[in-house]
């Protein structure tokens, strides 16, 4: 045998050795009583051989059996047990960071050993792994970067994709890329492992992969929804608009149930959040009328209440709470550690659980807090089925949820809350039954979840496709609808041709669609397309800085800060920004400079309050400013100069511009009226600012056009983030400026000229337009 051969099999040896060692230690015969109590183990063989006859499995269980943390581990386990430890190598995918760093690190504890031995994990700027490793945790998009410069994922045993069920866009397309791949590696073997019971799906879709379900079991948990949960506080609704079975509606009453009984500060508050809430407004729920009510106007007050409900009458017990997002979760946070229990630390334990904590507060999480303090964990969706707390008793359910938008390399772009589906919330509601009975506090009527879909709709089917277009073209997978057409529930085609069409203004893509030398570049920036584009623009024109300012802002979240009691404050703090340039987006240069500079004068922390400005929100973008940096600097477009980087940074009109250039085609024309402003597009007809807007202050904006991040369609259309520009600086950056292939952007900049002008005008300027490019282009 050879040299090669004589060492793996050392390893493989060594491997044995060791795992025989712990497991017959004490410590790890603890464990091992531990893992054996979980459901998955009596699978365990029933997994393996499955496994072992059948290219791809399907595995569904509840969650808590054990699926993440021990399934990879009986792979591994039995790998080194028939000493094939050295060669064998498991990669199993987390859709989140976090999953991926606690689950490793359980692994690694649970086989006690440190992480980087056999197990490690790697997430995006971060990881843990040695030579010895040989089972991976690592998020899906790592895996899909890998298959991009290693197509056959040559040296891989086993793939392992984890919660399919959330049917995420990155888990979507790595399944068709799997698919693809498995005819070519007939020895590779991949399990797909999911919480819900709609395995049938993912098997059909691998041609009739078997599957196997771990029973569960759970104690049952009693639901409470928005009319019980009144009724304990002190309110009751008369009647609510159920349609009833002869079609009649009733209309949404509260009434006070205790008329006059002494009104109670919170009480009072309630009613008043559920009034401005619009609860009466609507006379019946569908999917529609429910966008119209937003739980999280009535939220922190209702939640407060049913914690401190909690806290005052039920049994022991932690408490989950389930919130839209990070930014929502740290301002509840903050809201009740004044309140005089749930803020005591010797009674209450508050934590809040989301992917961007550390992991010495993630250990908090999972660990029992001390005799009669009582532990409540604020988090987002990631606790339906990612991570598991044993001792919840009590969940409380906003019925909200957001995709995490924190983590702009995520190449996620910013969600709005929306409803969570009806399996979303039982699966919420079963969380508070692990090792007893529990109890659920959905924060929402009957009849709104009646109005919830079955099932999440997969993200692929209800998100912008641009990004992903520009990476199915840049790893030359072929034709976008092609590709996309294998997928288990492919888009339509009319949001495949959308984002084509995108692609193809902003010049991403050419007439054929094949990549542009713009569209390689933007692929490799982790931010949607057009404000890659305004990233490549800003280091040509040499005003990098304040332009990275504005993509990083826009890629996050909003640093101005709207507390709901000091509105007006904020406003006009918000204001002095503004400086009359009609611009959010320079508003928030300025505000990001100021900072910045007081930064340095060590006053940072003052600066943002007296401004209503987020330093956490800061810093994220100082911190994505960084990483803009460094990919570009690999681009090579930038200058590492910083003087001639910023030669222009100065040039409000110029950056101006380049704003423009990226925001189109978001165009709107400014109509200036005795005392309104209305704006149109060519697509919606009359539009509105969001109030938030400095723009939204202004009686009159001395601008033809605004030039727009996101419209949002609510009610009416709103704008989200817009600056004003001029006419001549629409038609100059307005598009495509590279040459050729200008057609398409052509045809569009033209539609929207010869909409809001006279049409020999807009032949003028479309001729001059011509000439420019022509003139750039020599
Ligand atoms: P599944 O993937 O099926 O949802 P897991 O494998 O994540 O289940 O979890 C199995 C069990 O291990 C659960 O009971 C959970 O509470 C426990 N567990 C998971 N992670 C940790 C941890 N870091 N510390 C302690 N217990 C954990
Ligand atoms: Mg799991």
């Amino acid at each position: 045998i050879s040299a090669k051969e004589k060492m793996l099999r050392e390893i493989s040896l060594r491997l044995r050795v060791q795992q025989q060692q712990w497991q017959d230690s004490p410590e790890g015969q603890k464990m091992l009583e531990l893992r054996r109590s979980l459901p998955a183990y009596k699978e365990r063989d029933a997994l393996l051989k499955a496994i072992s006859e059948n290219q791809v499995v399907v595995v569904s269980g509840e969650t808590g059996c054990g699926k993440t943390t021990q399934l990879p581990q009986y792979i591994l386990e039995s790998e080194i047990e028939a000493a094939r430890g050295a060669s064998c190598s498991l990669i199993c995918t987390q859709p989140r960071r976090i999953s991926a760093m606690s689950v490793s690190e359980r692994v690694a504890a649970e086989r006690g050993e440190q992480l980087g031995e056999s197990v490690g994990y790697k997430i995006r700027l971060e990881g843990i792994k040695g030579k010895d490793t040989r089972l991976l945790f690592c998020t899906t998009g790592i895996l899909l970067r890998r298959l991009l410069v290693d197509r056959d994922l040559r040296g891989v045993t086993h793939v392992i994709v984890d919660e399919i069920h959330e049917r995420g866009m990155n888990e979507d397309f790595l399944l068709i890329v799997l698919k693809d791949l498995l005819p070519r590696r007939p020895d590779l073997r991949l399990i797909l492992m999911s919480a819900t019971l709609n395995a049938e799906l993912f098997s059909s879709y691998f041609g009739g992969a078997p599957t196997l379900h771990i029973p569960g079991f759970t104690y049952p948990v009693r639901a409470h929804f928005l009319e019980n949960i009144l009724e304990t506080t002190g309110y009751r609704l008369t009647s609510y608009n159920q349609i009833d079975d002869y079609g009649q509606e009733k209309v949404w009453k509260m009434q006070k149930q205790a008329q006059r009984k002494k009104k109670t500060q919170i009480a009072s508050t309630v009613e008043d959040t559920l009034e401005a809430a619009n609860f009466n407004r609507y006379s019946h729920w569908t999917r529609d009328s429910l966008s119209c009510w937003n739980p999280d106007s009535i939220g922190f007050n209702l939640i407060e209440h049913v914690l401190s409900h909690i806290c005052k009458n039920e049994r022991p017990g932690a408490v989950l709470v389930f919130m839209t997002g990070w930014e929502d979760i740290n301002s509840l946070k903050d809201q009740l550690q004044s309140h005089p229990v749930l803020g005591d630390p010797s009674r209450v334990l508050l934590l809040a659980c989301h992917g961007s904590m550390a992991s010495s507060e993630q250990r908090l999480i999972f660990d029992r807090p001390p005799e009669g303090v009582r532990k409540i964990v604020l988090a987002t969706n990631m606790a339906e089925t990612s991570i598991t707390i044993n001792d919840v008793v009590f969940v409380v359910d906003c019925g909200k949820a957001k995709e995490t938008s924190y983590d702009a390399l995520n190449n996620t772009p910013c969600l709005l809350p929306s409803w969570i589906s009806k399996a979303a919330a039982r699966q919420r509601r079963g969380r508070a039954g692990r090792v007893q009975s529990g109890e659920c506090y959905h924060l929402y009527p009957k009849c709104v979840y009646d109005a919830f879909s079955d099932y999440q709709i997969p993200e692929l089917l209800r998100t912008p496709l641009q990004s992903l277009c520009l990476q199915i073209k840049s790893l030359d997978l072929g034709g976008v609808s092609e590709f996309l057409s294998k997928a288990l529930q492919p888009p339509e085609p009319l949001s495949v041709q959308n984002a084509i069409d995108f692609l193809k203004v902003i010049g991403a893509l050419d007439e054929n669609e094949n990549l542009t030398v713009l569209g390689q570049n933007l692929s490799v920036l982790p931010v949607e397309p057009k404000l890659g584009k305004m990233l490549i623009l800003g280091a040509i024109f040499k005003c990098l800085d304040p332009v990275m300012t504005v993509v990083a802002g826009l890629s996050g979240r909003d640093p101005f800060m709207t507390p709901f009691d000091k509105k007006d404050l904020a406003e006009s703090a918000k204001a002095q920004f503004s400086g009359r340039e009609f611009s959010d987006h320079l508003t928030l240069i300025r505000a990001y400079e100021g900072w910045k500079h007081a930064e340095r004068q060590q006053s940072g922390y003052e600066y943002c309050w007296t401004n209503f400005l987020s330093s956490q929100t800061l810093r994220a973008i100082d911190s994505l400013r960084k990483q803009f940096f460094s990919l570009l600097k690999d681009t090579g477009l930038v200058d590492t100069d910083n003087e001639s980087r910023n030669k222009w940074s100065h040039d409000e009109h110029l950056v101006r511009a380049i704003i423009c250039a990226g925001m189109f085609p978001g165009v709107c024309s400014v109509g200036n009226k005795e005392r309104s402003i209305t704006l149109k597009t060519m697509e919606d007809g009359q539009v509105l600012l969001y109030s938030n807007s400095v723009n939204a202050q202004e009686p009159k904006i001395p601008y033809p056009w605004l030039v727009f991040n996101e419209k949002i369609k609510v009610n009416s259309v709103f704008l989200r983030d817009s600056t004003a520009v001029s006419d001549s600086v629409l038609l100059l950056f307005g598009g495509n400026i590279s040459r050729g292939r200008q057609d398409g952007h052509l045809k569009m900049l033209g539609g929207y000229l010869e909409f809001f002008m006279k049409p020999g005008l807009a032949d003028i300027y479309l001729s001059l337009k011509r000439e420019l490019e022509e003139l750039i282009h020599c």
